[in-house]
């Protein structure tokens, strides 16, 4: 889809929501319908684009010349150092009723703008955007595709790579790399838990922390490839697995597996997080499962729509998340099995195909 299509579309949500005025700074939405991504720095970059009329980039002078324009989307409107961008941004925007600002738009900025546009409700852009956003199209999904092979290759390449005897911190710095040489342009995250520290589910890798003999290793990366998100987690262990931890294992694939089976079109994403839950229950697991089994992924690693108790909406065409149901035995050990899905009218698609089971590695 193009972005004047989105743009298009984006006008029609405000029309619906009585929304007059959107303004997006730093996160997803701005890309999302522009192309460009702000800085997420201290000058101000923003989007102001009324429901009828022209939309305007405002945006720092010497971050202009990274700007691609899109004549049919937005102008740019450069702003000089000793300027006021919002003041500026508050002129073009007029005397709207109700403002959409994006979600992430730093707390100065909102304060300064209400402050500058006192008649004006301000509503969070989400409200826009994230019904918009959760759907994926072909492009979309393909960039997720792309995303998630690039970290299969690497989840498949460190089966055969030794963990025993390096700290946490040097196999993260190790995905980080495989990472960016396999095409990503940034890392996200690249946790690393060996032994009881996989017990914690989003451990920071120690610098201190040597992985040993015998110990399960968890492994779980992601990061920003053209834009769109990848997210995985496998299992390692050096040696073989005690009995004890293959068995919390295999209750932990099960578990994921149906979750992933459960994902059909108009299903209710909590009815995914209560059948992966439900195989751990009946395992005697359940008071160790402490996470909702799964979030959207897309621009951002974590967005609509979370597959967690309590939410209704029912999983649609194009909907991209993961399903990443754990087991975590404090001062023991975790399991975490994580594939990134999509929803299809046939079913659902993991994008994530390296192998599932615990990799021992020495
Ligand atoms: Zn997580
Ligand atoms: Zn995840
Ligand atoms: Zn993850």
């Amino acid at each position: 889809m193009t972005y004047a299509a989105r743009v298009t579309r984006a006008r029609s949500r405000m029309e619906e929501l009585d929304v007059d005025l959107l303004l997006l700074s730093v996160g997803a939405d701005l890309p999302y319908l522009t192309g460009y991504e702000a800085m997420p720095l201290e000058r101000l970059t923003m989007l102001v684009l009324p429901r009828a009329g022209d939309a305007q980039l405002v945006v720092p002078r010497l971050e202009a010349p990274r700007v691609e324009t899109q004549p049919d989307v937005f102008e740019i409107v450069p702003w000089g150092e000793t300027d006021d961008p919002v003041a500026l941004v508050a002129r073009l925007a007029g005397r709207p009723a109700v403002v959409a600002i994006g979600d992430r738009t730093w707390a100065r900025f909102v304060l300064d703008l209400q402050q500058a546009m006192t008649s004006s409700a301000f509503v969070r852009a989400s409200s826009v955007l994230a019904p918009l956003r959760v759907v994926k199209d072909a492009a979309e999904i393909d960039a997720l595709r792309r995303a998630a092979e690039a970290v299969d290759a690497i989840a498949v390449e460190m089966r055969s790579r030794p963990f025993a005897g390096r700290t946490e911190l040097d196999v993260h710095r190790e995905l980080v790399e495989r990472m960016l040489a396999a095409g990503h342009e940034r890392s996200n995250f690249a946790i690393v838990a060996a032994g009881e520290h996989a017990a914690s589910p989003h451990h920071e890798p120690s610098a201190d922390r040597v992985i040993g003999e015998h110990e399960i290793v968890l492994c779980d990366f992601g990061g920003t490839m053209r834009g769109y998100c990848s997210d995985i987690t496998r299992m390692f262990h050096v040696g073989e697995p005690s009995t004890e931890v293959r068995d919390a294992y295999v209750v932990l694939a099960e578990a994921q597996e149906t979750g992933v089976q459960a994902a059909t079109v108009g299903t209710p994403c909590e009815a995914v997080d209560a059948a992966a839950r439900s195989v751990i229950a009946a395992a005697g697991y359940g008071d160790y499962f402490v996470h909702r089994v799964g979030h959207g992924i897309g621009r951002e690693a974590h967005e609509d729509p979370y597959l967690v108790a309590g939410n209704a909406e029912p999983i649609a065409v194009g909907h991209a998340f993961s399903v990443e149901p754990g087991i975590y035995l404090p001062g023991r050990f975790g399991v975490r099995l994580e594939d990134i899905v999509v929803a299809t009218a046939d079913g659902p698609v993991r994008l994530n195909n390296a192998p599932r089971d615990m990799a021992v590695v020495a």
